[in-house]
């Protein structure tokens, strides 16, 4: 089993879950991007309200490269975290350059579903913060633009809290955790079992 935690298919935000005989089954996730808030009016889909349908909030959160916007998205990004409780729905974050800000929010809100923060590329010391306020990791192109600050998370990171995607990038999600389990120096079998029993933590909140 191939668990891709982040990735877009037809302009949807999705987990793909590929397995061993190499089925997919994609899972919808909703939410307002943080580079979207100002087109949102405040109106939540049938999907999500209908419950089945959507697997996750996501993704959402804080990017401060696009800093006229933050105070909306912060927010946007508390009441994705409001759905998110009440519907017991985990969370897929994007976060740029606003660690801070996320646990903050975190903690101001008692959040208790589990968050993903997708496509990670932070220092190890970073990723504690986050670890230690119960939240995921997931790496992508880190692992191939970055070889060094990869190792050192990999190394760091408690297997457990660990998934791997595809994002935008266009990889096969196979070869993602080829390269992770290199890194590593571990059995691609090896990850693959640790990251599917992770999902499975985030889909029993359900
Ligand atoms: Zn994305």
């Amino acid at each position: 089993m191939f668990v891709d935690i982040h990735t877009h298919i037809d302009n949807q935000a999705v987990i793909r879950i590929l397995d061993d005989n190499f089925k997919e089954k994609v899972l919808k996730t909703w939410g307002v991007h943080p580079w979207e808030v100002n087109d949102y009016d405040n109106e939540v889909p049938h999907d999500l309200r209908s419950l089945g349908m959507t697997i996750a909030i996501g993704e959402v959160g804080l990017d401060k490269v696009y800093k006229e916007t933050f105070e909306k998205q912060i927010e946007v990004f508390e009441e994705m975290i409001r759905l998110s409780e009440s519907y017991r729905k985990p969370v897929i974050v994007h976060c740029v350059r606003a660690y801070a800000e996320i646990i903050e929010m975190r903690k101001k809100m008692k959040a208790t579903m589990p968050w993903v923060i997708h496509g990670f590329n932070s220092s190890v010391e970073t990723m504690r913060q986050l670890l230690r306020h119960d939240m995921y990791i997931s790496l992508g192109e880190v692992l191939y633009r970055n070889e060094n600050q990869a190792v050192n998370i990999l190394k760091n990171i408690p297997m457990e809290r660990l998934f791997l995607e595809t994002d935008v990038s266009g990889r096969d999600i196979r070869d993602v955790y080829a390269k992770a389990a290199a890194l590593m120096g571990c059995d691609i079998e090896v990850l693959c079992r640790q990251i599917f029993e992770n999902y499975g933590r985030l889909e029993a909140t359900h």
